[in-house]
Formats: structure tokens, sequence, C-alpha cells
């Protein structure tokens, strides 16, 4: 499992947000991206991570280098 760190504070108190905006909605979304704030400094980020616990949701491993 990936840990969610904060590109600002390095902290890993990050919640999933809403996405906003042409480039959230469908560019980001179209690299796998999802827009998370830091609770911590109110920084948004986006990470390759949805977020949302799935069962079955397998770690991808080797395949992720772009
Ligand atoms: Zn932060």
């Amino acid at each position: 499992m990936v840990e969610r760190i904060c590109s600002s504070c390095k902290r890993s108190n990050l919640r999933r947000s809403a996405r906003h905006g042409f480039m959230e909605t469908f560019v980001y979304s179209l690299f796998g991206m999802y827009p998370w704030r830091c609770r911590q400094c109110g920084i948004r980020t986006m990470l390759r991570d949805r977020g949302e616990s799935r069962h079955g949701h397998r770690p991808t491993q080797a395949s992720g280098r772009v």
C-alpha cells in the first residue's frame, strides 16, 4: 500500500478531495491521478491514488513506470 504524503509538509494526513476544473476532471483522470488535500497545511496535491479501499484491490507492481 502506498503511503500518501503531502508534498508540502511531508505528513501522511491527506484526505480525498473533489475534482475541480478541466485539468482535474479530464487531464488528471486520464493519468489516473486524483486530488487530495492535506489536513495539516491545506495544500492540494495530485496523487496516483484513488483512495477508496475496494475489495479485491491489488497493488500494482512493475507496470507503473512511465
Ligand atoms: Zn501538508
